[in-house]
């Protein structure tokens, strides 16, 4: 049993299952979603509920973010009833989301300029690696509270790595989504090509997944393939977003151009909250 008390906020396809790790792994969790009855699964499971994001800062040791994007967690920070709006000086807060490099070194000064300390952790991996307490956490901030929080990782990630300063990890986070970006439009292609030409789909994936250019990804999302089904793991306007954070953190090689546009006519189509191997959906229209 840990002794560190946690607070947590967003329970969405990520912070679920995160959330459960850490409460199989012996720690006290309180938690707060603005759609209440997410809570509901992990109070049963033996978390506690907070009525606002201060109360955690008020009431805990060490406070974890896991939101959709840049706004959401400005908002959580700063807004009414935010973690800042009655600062507790000497608290850790841990951002797992992902969000712009930027967005990490103004939360990390803003926390610090009230004696409060901030480390950045966004994620690789999915829900299955989340479930499973697999993930590869990317932190950016100072040692001292890369330790302090190195007992929580331990309980989420197979591995954890300190990458830098606050900023560092959220780049790397922005460049692995990248390659994940063009690992499924390059999958969702070969398929529609394969197919095309009289290869089936089951066939086209057993030579992907056997061969050299078979990896975790292509294997995983297999079966959403051949099934036609995308419920999101990762939603597809997630991979947008990121797509477009790393353009504007300065990503500007050939490809990034027609991945983006393609996510985002996807998304157009109403597909971002599938998962984004519905990118197939979009394509097979072209
Ligand atoms: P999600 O299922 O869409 O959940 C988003 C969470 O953010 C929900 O709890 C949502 O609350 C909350 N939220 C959104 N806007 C808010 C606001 N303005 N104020 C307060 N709460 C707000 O997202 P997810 O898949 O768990 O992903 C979370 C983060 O991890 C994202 O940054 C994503 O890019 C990243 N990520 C996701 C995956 C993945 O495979 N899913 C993998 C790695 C990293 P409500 O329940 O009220 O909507």
């Amino acid at each position: 049993m840990s002794t560190l008390k946690l607070g947590w906020v967003g329970l969405g396809n990520m912070g679920n299952p995160m959330v459960k790790n850490l409460l199989k792994g012996g720690f006290e969790v309180t938690v707060f979603n603005r759609t209440k009855n997410k809570e509901q699964a992990l109070v049963e499971a033996g978390a506690s509920s907070a009525n606002s994001p201060q109360y955690l800062v008020e009431n805990c040791d060490v406070v974890l973010t896991m939101l959709s994007d840049d706004k959401a967690v400005k908002e959580v920070f700063e807004g009414a009833n935010g973690f800042l709006s009655k600062p507790y000086p000497g608290k850790l807060f841990i951002d797992m989301s992902t969000v712009s490099p930027d967005t990490s070194r103004y939360l990390s000064k803003l926390c610090s300029s009230y004696g409060m300390n901030f480390l950045e952790a966004p994620v690789s991996g999915s829900v299955k690696p989340a479930q499973d307490g697999t993930l590869i956490i990317l932190a950016g901030g100072d040692n001292e509270n890369y330790e302090k929080a190195k007992p929580i990782f331990d309980k989420l990630g197979k591995l954890s790595l300190l990458l830098g300063g606050a900023g560092v990890g959220s780049s790397a986070k922005l460049a692995i989504n990248y390659l994940l970006g063009l690992n499924l439009q390059g999958l969702a292609e070969t398929i529609l090509f394969a197919e095309k030409n009289g290869v089936n789909k089951q066939d086209m994936l057993t030579i992907v997944n056997e061969g050299a250019c078979g990896n975790g990804i292509t294997k995983l999302k297999s079966a959403s393939i051949l099934n036609n089904d995308y419920p999101a793991a990762f939603a597809l306007k997630h991979l947008v977003k990121d797509l477009r954070l790393a353009k504007e953190a300065g990503l500007n090689y050939p490809l990034i151009s027609p991945l983006s546009e393609s996510y985002n006519n996807a998304q157009k189509q109403g597909l971002g909250e599938e998962d984004v191997m519905a990118i197939m959906k979009w394509l097979e229209k072209q």
